[in-house]
């Protein structure tokens, strides 16, 4: 599942997943991100939305023009773009202060980054038309199969994973890569790694 960084104001950074199709961003609100059902490019606010189908990972932002987005350090001046892995945005919300104290502003920034990376999970294998080979035992992995594909981007190789053959966690690590079989595993990538 794709899923967002967010970083509070002390600079710690929290892990929002991006359930359903469509999230709507609320920078000024407690409750930052909300799954919500409408689809349409909005007249005010922030919206995430799945572009295509959920095996792919691909979202877009869709923002109305009073909005102060930063994508990668630009200002994002057209309301739609595609994100990519560890695209980062930045969200300002403008704070107005008291009325007699004149016209003093604060603007305060949400730090976000987009993730489209998943963990290992067991699945029963789909087999695509041609035999697929474990990389740990070689052995071709059959239809239905509980299997893992490594989630390493850079990797992606498939191991058996149950009934006899427990491939994946056979080891510490993939077969083919430094990625962790550990079923406690982590993402491999955080901001804090920038
Ligand atoms: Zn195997
Ligand atoms: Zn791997």
């Amino acid at each position: 599942m794709a899923h967002l960084f967010i970083q509070d104001p002390a600079g710690n950074w929290g892990l929002a997943p991006l359930r359903g199709d469509c999230c709507s961003l609320h920078p000024a609100s407690r409750r930052l991100l909300k799954s919500v059902a409408s689809d349409a490019l909005p007249k005010k606010g922030i919206l995430l939305q799945r572009v295509g189908p959920a095996t792919r990972r691909e979202w877009a932002l869709l923002a109305s023009p009073d909005e102060r987005i930063f994508l990668n350090g630009a200002r994002m001046e057209v309301g739609m773009r595609s994100l990519r892995d560890r695209d980062e945005l930045l969200l300002f919300r403008t704070r107005h202060g008291r009325r007699r104290a004149g016209a003093e502003v604060h603007a305060i920034g949400t730090r976000l980054f987009f993730s489209t990376e998943e963990l290992a999970r067991i699945v029963p294998f789909v087999a695509a038309g041609h035999d697929v080979f474990c990389v740990r035992c070689q052995q071709p992995i059959d239809s239905q199969h509980p299997a893992v594909q490594c989630p390493n981007p850079e990797c992606g190789h498939w191991h058996h994973a149950g009934g006899d053959l427990e491939c994946w966690t056979y080891d510490a690590t993939c077969a083919m890569c430094d990625q962790s079989t550990a079923p406690e595993a982590d993402y491999r990538w955080t901001p804090e790694d920038m």
